[in-house]
């Protein structure tokens, strides 16, 4: 997003703030919920839309664990030790989000339906033998099942009886009701520069803020932020339908994650079939793009899975969109500061995975940020 000088000619009012959050997503509001109610600072979030409206709101809610690579990928990409420790961020993650969701008062709604990794191809499924291999030494609580538990032609699946579907909206709401931060909405961030007297001067449309300290969870917007980003954050683009509500009822009772998580699908809370992915045949029409219009291809294919797959299903599509996913280059979040401004941090780059991670990774850079800890797997500096 660029501010023309028309938008903001650099007069707008000034603001003192203590901890200036750049976006308010999942992390955004987690982030400030770390800040405020764990170190005790005064927040603010500026976001150029609206509370929950970037990514967000347009996922498909699966709160499922780990990386978006089976496990045994995860341990021969990262090695085994970071892949216990995302692993473990996950875990942490959820705990964070169960919290606010309990803390919500009945505000948001969730699913307690486990999820359920299925094969869509017999190489598939020896994967996901082998994922079930090390997750059983790891000691993770699941379930292999070597037949097709649903019916629907996949070749195995395994069941993770922890993960839950969630109303994604409604859960960045209630981080935010619950972090006690002051939201500025429609008010995009274009430029920042260090200040005076160790504080940071970032122009939005509406204000200057003179900031102590400022916080990017912009994830797959970073790259028109900050140039570090370019190469290190990479906005994708990924898609979803929905039917209309299903006569039958709901088909699934859990959150199904296939063809190595580039489909994916689950009952909505109205009783509705969403199904989202598509991107693995058009990566050059879905990669590098934050443009969030929804495209023929990807719906096609989508619409192919659902006759398919859901052969019983003769409710209409109702309704199609996208997002932009930030994927990283090495498909690990980013926690860190930009180069020569050691009180701007971010934690951004959540490959997909903004439910399973965010808001742990968000408590990593709070901490990271103002108590200068280190954060571990997910530390920006690996891409140096
Ligand atoms: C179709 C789809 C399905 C998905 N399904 C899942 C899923 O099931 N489970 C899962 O874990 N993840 C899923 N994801 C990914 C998940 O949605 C993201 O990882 C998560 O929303 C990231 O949260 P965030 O707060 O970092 O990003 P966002 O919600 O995008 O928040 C960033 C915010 O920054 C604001 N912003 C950007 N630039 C500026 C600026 N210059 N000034 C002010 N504000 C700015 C944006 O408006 C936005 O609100 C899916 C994504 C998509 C697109």
């Amino acid at each position: 997003m660029t501010v023309s000088i028309w938008q903001a000619d650099d007069t707008q009012p000034v603001r003192d703030v203590d901890v200036l959050v750049v976006g308010a997503g999942l992390v955004g509001c987690g982030a400030a919920y770390f800040a405020a109610r764990e170190h005790g600072r005064e927040v603010v979030i500026t976001e150029m839309r609206d509370l929950g409206l970037g990514t967000s709101s347009r996922n498909a809610g699966f709160m499922i664990t780990g990386l978006d690579a089976y496990y045994h990928q995860s341990v021969a990409r990262y090695g085994l030790a970071v892949t216990r420790e995302m692993w473990g961020i996950s875990q942490t993650a959820h705990r964070h989000w169960h919290h606010f969701i309990e803390g919500s008062g009945g505000q948001v709604r969730l699913n307690r339906c486990g999820s359920m990794l299925l094969a869509e191809s017999a190489d598939e499924a020896l994967d996901l033998e082998e994922a079930a291999r090390m997750l059983d030494s790891e000691g993770f609580e699941f379930e292999f099942i070597p037949g097709d538990p649903l019916g629907r032609g996949y070749h195995a699946a395994l069941r993770q009886p922890v993960d839950c579907a969630v109303h994604p909206l409604e859960l960045a709401r209630a981080v935010f009701a619950q972090s006690g931060a002051e939201l500025i909405p429609n008010n995009e961030l274009y430029r920042i520069e260090n200040g005076e007297d160790d504080t940071v001067r970032v122009y939005t449309r509406q204000f200057i803020f003179r900031a102590r300290y400022v916080l990017l969870c912009t994830n797959a917007f970073s790259t028109s932020i900050d140039p570090y980003f370019i190469g290190k954050v990479i906005p994708t683009r990924a898609q979803c339908l929905v039917t209309a509500p299903l006569k039958t009822g709901p088909v699934l009772g859990t959150i199904g994650y296939s063809d190595y998580g580039y489909k994916y699908y689950r009952d909505t809370f109205d009783g509705r079939l969403l199904i989202g992915g598509g991107r693995k045949q058009n990566k050059i029409l879905e990669n590098d793009t934050t443009d969030d219009r929804v495209t023929d291809p990807v719906q096609r294919h989508l619409d192919h899975y659902l006759r398919t797959r859901f052969p019983e299903i003769d409710a209409p599509v109702e309704r199609r969109w996208a997002g932009i996913m930030g994927f990283s280059a090495d498909g690990l979040p980013l926690v860190g500061t930009l180069p020569g401004r050691p009180r701007v941090g971010f934690a951004v780059a959540f490959h997909g995975h903004g439910l399973a991670m965010g808001a742990a990774v968000a408590e990593r850079a709070v901490d990271h940020l103002l108590k200068g800890t280190h954060p571990g797997a997910v530390y920006a500096g690996r891409m140096d």
